[in-house]
């Protein structure tokens, strides 16, 4: 099973779950890259996918923090993630 996109949040950026690479928030799908997260590849390139959930790993971050980040998606703070979604937050 494909792992499902779900932009996920730090304190200073945000990243694509399913390919790792960073993301911008505003995207409903993971099209563009946003630079400075871990080393700049040239090759790089984003998955595509379009993201379904915003959630992150920081237990200071809340899922009211993420709503207004991106009230379309729905949010999840750290490990609220549902089951079927777990797999796919890294
Ligand atoms: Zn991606």
């Amino acid at each position: 099973m494909a792992r499902k996109a779900i932009l996920m949040v730090d304190s200073h950026t945000s990243k694509c779950s399913r390919c790792g690479k960073g993301a911008h928030i505003q995207d409903t799908h993971h099209t563009r890259l946003l630079s400075g997260w871990g080393t700049p590849d040239p090759d790089a390139r984003p998955c595509g996918e379009r993201f379904v959930a915003i959630s992150t790993l920081r237990l200071g971050i809340t899922a009211e923090d993420l709503r207004d980040l991106r009230p379309d998606l729905p949010a999840y703070a750290a490990g609220d993630l549902p089951a079927d979604l777990k797999g796919s937050a890294r």
